[in-house]
């Protein structure tokens, strides 16, 4: 007992005395410089614990969603083979569901949405110094480590993100290399989207918009990738099936991890050779899975059963919205017309109020919270890029939840005001 206690014990004080040598945790205030939402928030934003009456709206992220009971007995029941084979029974009618749905030839289970943005990099850029074209404020450009020129060879050339996730063709069409085979140009060979755009704030691509990158892709020789993370929102939110959306790119990346619910897992689809030359760079990259079956059970549920509840989430967020709006004393900047999907982005208006201050004030119960609100109520969000606040609605959020958040807000708010009066 003692020896098998020993070591993590040991462990647990190293831990802890390192973090508090630092007092902080490594990478917080850079990514506070940045602008970009703070991942190391956990530690402003102390994770779901504390006393059984304060309530927790989690809003940080849509990936901190839990597997209810009928995934949960889907997952037990999963048939499963060796993925790696090819003979996963359950990967395999998921990766048809997928493909079926998206409208592309062939998709591809793949453990997360890094990596299958990676693959679809790797497979459209095969040459090593081959190029492609992000948005400067893509996940792909922003989150993922730079793994497209870290473990690729491939290299990035940005176009501003609008505020709207999209991008001005003339820009787009400028960064187009001609040069090749002169020695001095890399080679554009990809395009790539983002639907819904996560940093602005759950964007969706405007239809035209899409048919228009992909023309000037033709008319060029290039391909178009979409991380479509969230693109079963956007497809809700335009009241269209995603095959819609998605005959407009060559192929696309899938959360099932984020507002559909699955715990683990992303579908990249397209043509049947990409796949195939997908299934390559996966297992290249450490992400063949053996009896993933009992991931893809919830994955299936995922695609079958989730899409629909996406549209509460999507007015939950519309609620929260407008409360913000009709707050009094207005403290709080919106623009409602840019609220489309799961993800809100807003304002303070008073400069002197950081954002920091106010998700800190959001995520604890203060002095005399309980007796006024008759509970404590706890609401986690995350400080996010040009100086915003970032909130985002998934399953594990219900019109009540969303009302306990509405009623912290106004909490928060009037607190604060009455700091300010007192300050004059
Ligand atoms: C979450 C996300 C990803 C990456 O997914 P992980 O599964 O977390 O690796 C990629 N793109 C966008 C837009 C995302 O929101």
């Amino acid at each position: 007992m003692y020896l098998r206690t020993f070591p993590g014990r040991v462990l647990h004080g190293f831990l802890r005395r390192g973090l508090a040598a630092s007092g902080k945790t490594p990478g917080t205030e850079d990514a506070a410089a940045r602008g970009y939402y703070n991942t190391g928030g956990a530690q402003q934003n102390p994770g779901p614990a504390g006393a059984a009456h304060v309530r927790l709206v989690d809003l940080r992220s849509d990936t901190v969603t839990k597997p209810g009971p009928a995934m949960r007995q889907a997952i037990a029941e999963a048939e499963v083979g060796d993925d790696v084979m090819g003979e996963d029974p359950t990967v395999n009618e998921l990766q048809k569901i997928a493909a079926d749905m998206f409208g592309m030839e062939a998709a591809l289970f793949v453990p997360t949405g890094t990596m299958s943005n990676l693959i679809a990099v790797m497979v459209h850029c095969r040459e090593r110094g081959d190029e492609m074209i992000v948005g400067d404020l893509s996940h792909l450009h922003v989150y993922e480590q730079g793994g497209s020129a870290q473990l690729a060879g491939v290299h990035a050339t940005t176009v501003p993100t609008l505020p709207d996730g999209t991008f001005h063709l003339d820009g787009l069409e400028s960064k187009i290399r001609h040069g090749y085979p002169d020695p001095h140009y890399p080679r554009s060979r990809l395009i790539c989207v983002e639907n819904t755009h996560n940093i602005q704030g759950g964007r969706v691509l405007p239809l035209a918009f899409l048919q228009e990158v992909r023309a000037l892709a033709e008319q060029y020789g290039l391909s178009v990738h979409m991380d479509g993370a969230r693109v079963m929102n956007a497809a809700v939110a335009q009241g269209v099936p995603p095959s819609t959306i998605l005959q407009h790119t060559h192929t696309v990346s899938v959360c099932l991890s984020k507002g559909l619910g699955a715990p683990v897992g992303t579908m990249l689809a397209g043509p049947r050779d990409f796949i195939s030359r997908a299934v390559r760079c996966r297992k290249a990259l450490g992400g063949g899975m053996r009896q993933a079956g009992v991931l893809a059970a919830a994955g299936k549920l995922s695609l079958q059963e989730m899409v629909g509840r996406l549209e509460e989430d999507h007015r939950n967020v519309k609620t929260f919205a407008q409360a913000l709006l009709d707050c009094q004393p207005a403290l709080f900047a919106v623009d409602m017309a840019a609220v489309e999907t799961n993800i809100l982005r807003f304002r303070l208006r008073d400069s002197t109020w950081s954002t920091r201050d106010f998700c800190a004030r959001m995520g604890e119960v203060g002095e005399g919270e309980e007796a006024a609100l008759g509970q404590g109520i706890r609401v986690l969000m995350y400080p996010h890029f040009g100086n915003s606040i970032r909130a985002v609605w998934h399953l594990g959020i219900s019109p009540e939840d969303t009302q306990l958040a509405i009623q912290k807000m106004r909490y928060v708010a009037s607190g604060r005001s009455k700091e300010n009066v007192r300050a004059q």
